[in-house]
């Protein structure tokens, strides 16, 4: 007997990320844009070093909100269609997103 499948949808997860570059900052990360709310941000040990936020933000513990600039840079990057929305690839239409 078919039971109904529970697994969550991992196709989001196996898209590729890809880089955006802080408008402020100029340092590249690489994102994925599972929907148009959620966002994957993967820093390079470079970047880190190099973001003006991070810096200012001062953690010793390694603790950072997230570069506001970045986010911008990474809403606009969207917007413009040069980070790609996962769930519009996949033509998701079940209101899930
Ligand atoms: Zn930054």
């Amino acid at each position: 007997m078919a039971k109904p499948n529970p697994r969550p949808d991992v196709r989001l997860d196996d898209a590729p990320m890809e880089p955006v570059t802080c408008e402020t900052c100029q340092q590249q990360v690489e994102v994925r844009k599972s929907t148009w709310d959620q966002t994957s941000i993967q820093w390079h040990r470079d970047a880190m070093e190099g973001c003006v936020e991070r810096r200012a933000s001062n953690l010793e513990d390694g603790r950072f909100p997230g570069c506001s600039a970045l986010r911008d840079s990474v809403r606009k990057a969207a917007v413009l269609g040069q980070v790609h929305i996962v769930s519009d690839l996949l033509d998701l239409k079940d209101g899930r997103a």
